[in-house]
C-alpha cells in the first residue's frame, strides 16, 4: 500500500516574466518525483542557497517548478532500497537537492537513497535541521583546518559573516575545540550573541572593508570566511605566517582581488570547503562530531522556527543579511 499522503502540502517556485513567484500548494502523488524511498519530512531549513532561490535573487534553480529546501530530515515512509526501511530516521544535504532536484520545503518528498544519510543516534530530526547544511559546512570547515594541522596553541581564529548560520556555529565549534575565536560582524547589536556562542571577542565589519594591502600586520593563525570578496583578500593579507583560511561562501562577493604576497612570503594556504558534493564517509563522520560537539543550549539559542507561509519573508531578510543564526522549518504547521 502506498504511504503517499493524501495532503502534502508544499512550496513551490514558478517562474513569471523572469520573476521568481513562490506558493504554498498542496501536492498529488502524482506530482512526486522519481525516487526509490519516500520520506515523511518534519523539519527543513533556510539556507542563503535557499534564500536566493526563493527570492529569486540568484540563478539556484535549474528548472521550474521546483520545491526548494537544499536540506531536509523525517523519516522514510517508503523505501525500494536495500539500505532503508520504513520508519528509519534520515537526513539529506546538498546533491543539488533543491536546486536541480525537489527538495525540503513540503510534508513529503520523494528522494534517491544514494543522497541520504541515517540521522546519527545523538540527534533529533529537529536539531539536525537547527544544525542543517549551514551547520554541516560548519564542521566542514573546522574538519579542513583541523586537518591542514592549525591548533589552538598556534593562536587566535577568526570568522566573517560570523552571526550567519554557518558562522554562528563556527565560532561555537571552534571555541568547543579549544581555539580562541574573533568573530566579524556588520550588526553593531551582536556582540553579546557572539560571545555566548564562544567568541572571545567582536570585530566591526568596516575595519575590514578599508584598503586592502599585499601584506598587513599578522594577527591570525586561522581564519573561516563566509563572505568573500574584499574581505577575504583583507583576511589574507593578515593571516600570520604559516596561517591557514577555510574559504566557503560569497555573502559579499564570488570575487577574490588579491596578492600572491601572503602565499609566497608567509606560506598561507587557502582551503575551499564544499558541502554539496561530499562523499558519504565525510557526511557520517561530520554528523557524528556535531552530535558529540555542539550542546542544546548552543543550538535553541542559534535558531528560530517558521512554517512554509512564512517563508519568502524569512528569504528576503536573509538576502539582505537581516538574519541572526538558524531558521528552522517545519512544514507541519
Ligand atoms: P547567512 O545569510 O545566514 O549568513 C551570511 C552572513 O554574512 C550574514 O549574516 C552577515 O553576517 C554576513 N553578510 C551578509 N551580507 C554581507 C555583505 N554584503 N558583506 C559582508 N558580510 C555580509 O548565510 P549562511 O551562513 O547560510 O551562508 C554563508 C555563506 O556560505 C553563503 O555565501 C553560502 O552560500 C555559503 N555556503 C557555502 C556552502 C558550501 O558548501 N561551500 C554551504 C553552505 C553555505 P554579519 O552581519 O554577522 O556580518
Amino acid at each position: 500500500m502506498s504511504q503517499v499522503n493524501s495532503t502534502n502540502k508544499a512550496l513551490v517556485l514558478e517562474q513569471e516574466d523572469k520573476k521568481t513567484i513562490a506558493e504554498v500548494r498542496q501536492l498529488a502523488a502524482s506530482d512526486l518525483p522519481e525516487g526509490d524511498v519516500l520520506v515523511n519530512i518534519d523539519y527543513s531549513s533556510l539556507n542563503y542557497k535557499d534564500a536566493l532561490a526563493v527570492t529569486g535573487a540568484g540563478k539556484i534553480v535549474h528548472q521550474f517548478p521546483m520545491v526548494p529546501g537544499i536540506d531536509l530530515a523525517g523519516t522514510v515512509a517508503e523505501s525500494a532500497s536495500p539500505d532503508y526501511k520504513v520508519g528509519d530516521a534520515v537526513v539529506l544535504t546538498g546533491w543539488s537537492v533543491g536546486e536541480r532536484f525537489w527538495g525540503g520545503y513540503a510534508q513529503q518528498m520523494r528522494v534517491q537513497s544514494k543522497w541520504l544519510v541515517p540521522l546519527d543516534k545523538g540527534l533529533s530530526s529537529k536539531q539536525a535541521m537547527t544544525i542543517g547544511t549551514a551547520g554541516l559546512t560548519s564542521m566542514l570547515c573546522v574538519m579542513r583546518l583541523q586537518e591542514s594541522g592549525l591548533k589552538p596553541k598556534q593562536g587566535p581564529v577568526l570568522v566573517t559573516g560570523a552571526t550567519g548560520g554557518v558562522g554562528s556555529l563556527v565560532v561555537a565549534l571552534l571555541a568547543k575545540n579549544g581555539f580562541e575565536v574573533v568573530a566579524v560582524s556588520g550588526k553593531a547589536d551582536s556582540v553579546d550573541y557572539l560571545k555566548q556562542l564562544g567568541a572571545s571577542e567582536v570585530l566591526p565589519r568596516s575595519e575590514f572593508e578599508e584598503k586592502v594591502r599585499p601584506l598587513d600586520k599578522s594577527r591570525w593563525a586561522g581564519a573561516v570566511d563566509t563572505v568573500g570578496g574584499d574581505i577575504l583578500a583583507k583576511v589574507l593579507s593578515q593571516m600570520n605566517y604559516d596561517g591557514r583560511v577555510a574559504t566557503v561562501g560569497l555573502a559579499a562577493s564570488f570575487s577574490l582581488n588579491t596578492t600572491v604576497m601572503p602565499f609566497i612570503l608567509r606560506g598561507v594556504d587557502l582551503l575551499g570547503v564544499d558541502s554539496v558534493m561530499i562523499p558519504y564517509e565525510r557526511r557520517v563522520q561530520a554528523w557524528a562530531r556535531l552530535a558529540r560537539e555542539l550542546p542544546q543550549e548552543i543550538m535553541d539559542q542559534v535558531s528560530e522556527e517558521v512554517g512554509l507561509e512564512a517563508l519568502p519573508a524569512y528569504a528576503q531578510n536573509m538576502v539582505e543579511g537581516k538574519i541572526k543564526g538558524r531558521v528552522l522549518v517545519n512544514p507541519n504547521i
